[in-house]
């Protein structure tokens, strides 16, 4: 009934499908999505939260904006690593 869910990872989540509307990668298949998700929540803080399963999250709790830029930073670095190597070969 109860789940732990991770807000850093909904936070980067979305904040990733914001960098990818505006910033072109060399290949941001779901793998790609999937390397630069966990290489930004590596350097980043977990705040695990209580849900109840199947429950949404319709208004995100106010950050701060050094909270965002820290994890835009992150992202950033992560895409460029990711995409100059990325997991899989770009046939
Ligand atoms: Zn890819």
């Amino acid at each position: 009934m109860y789940e732990l869910k991770n807000y850093t990872e909904i936070l980067v989540r979305q904040a990733l499908q914001d960098y990818l509307n505006y910033n072109v990668i060399s290949c941001s298949c779901e793998r790609c999505q999937a390397d630069i998700m966990t290489l930004t929540l590596n350097h980043l803080p977990t705040r695990y939260y209580v849900s109840l399963r199947g429950e949404f999250i319709t208004k995100l709790e106010s950050q701060s904006f050094a909270e965002q830029d820290c994890i835009m930073e992150n992202i950033d670095r992560a895409a460029q690593q990711i995409s100059a190597k990325p997991s899989h070969s770009l046939d």
